[in-house]
């Protein structure tokens, strides 16, 4: 038993920097904190592998993430309240995406369930498929709730519009990969991402898009988009292409949506 311990330390160990390496590389964090892996429970070793992006198809989880919404069940939701204050701008180019993290003290509220925000990111098309279709792209903000659930609420967005918003982000890429890029006299607040109407939203439980795709997620996807001029699509599309996972089984999962 202890030499059958020993080797599952030691390839733990030996997979550590490849891990570490391949989190900065392939944006692993794209859903979850820095510190998405750990030494034991759930984030531990044993779970490692998971972080490998081809491993999420072999999942046998009936709560994968993102679905194709049509049939949905109509339901008195809480509105979100969103508590979201400045912060100074700092970005990642995780090579698949632009992430933007998010400092300290913002939030939302669902009812009595506080979730704070951590960092937004975008992807190209929508991942969610609303009523067959595909959005241009697709905002996901990421907050942190008690015992490591996460609360995405999801942002579409369509051709329209130039929006000042995104074109301070996009202004602001850093060409470096993997490496936080911080613009200190930039502040930006992440309300200037939401539609005017947030009140109406889908609601399904569901997992990260990206590895370890855990099903740990309490999905908000707001049915207002936003626009973003075609410049702005293509100058993100010129850059990080398609990022977006495929739709996933809904395995009788129902979609709850505002009334
Ligand atoms: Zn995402």
């Amino acid at each position: 038993m202890k030499t059958f311990k020993f080797i599952i330390l030691t390839s733990g160990f030996l997979s550590l920097s490849f891990i570490a390496a391949a989190s900065l590389f392939a944006g692993v964090g794209e859903h979850i904190p820095p510190d998405h892996w750990d030494y034991e429970g759930e984030r531990g070793p044993d779970h490692w592998v998971e972080l490998k992006r081809e491993n999420c198809k072999f999942k046998t989880g009936e709560m994968q993430s993102p679905i194709g919404i049509s049939v949905t069940e109509r339901a008195k939701l809480d509105d979100i309240i969103f508590h979201y204050y400045p912060t100074s701008l700092r970005t990642i180019n995780n090579g698949h995406t632009i992430q933007v993290n998010y400092g300290r003290g913002s939030s939302i509220y669902i009812g009595h369930k506080k979730y704070d925000l951590i960092q937004f990111h975008f992807h190209t098309p929508s991942e969610h498929v609303i009523h067959g279709k595909h959005y241009d792209m697709e905002a996901h903000l990421v907050h942190k709730g008690a015992h490591g659930k996460l609360a995405v609420v999801a942002v579409l967005m369509e051709k329209g519009k130039e929006n000042d918003f995104i074109k301070t982000l996009w202004s602001n890429f850093p060409k470096e990969q993997g490496k936080e890029h911080v613009v200190a006299d930039i502040k930006i607040n992440a309300h200037q991402l939401l539609p005017k109407n947030t009140n109406a939203y889908y609601n399904y439980t569901g997992s990260l898009t990206t590895p370890p795709c855990s099903e740990i997620v309490n999905w908000l996807i707001l049915k207002t988009p936003i626009e973003v001029s075609i410049a702005e699509v293509k100058k993100f599309t010129s850059i990080f292409k398609w990022y977006a996972r495929p739709i996933q089984h809904q395995h009788g999962r129902v979609v709850k949506e505002s009334e």
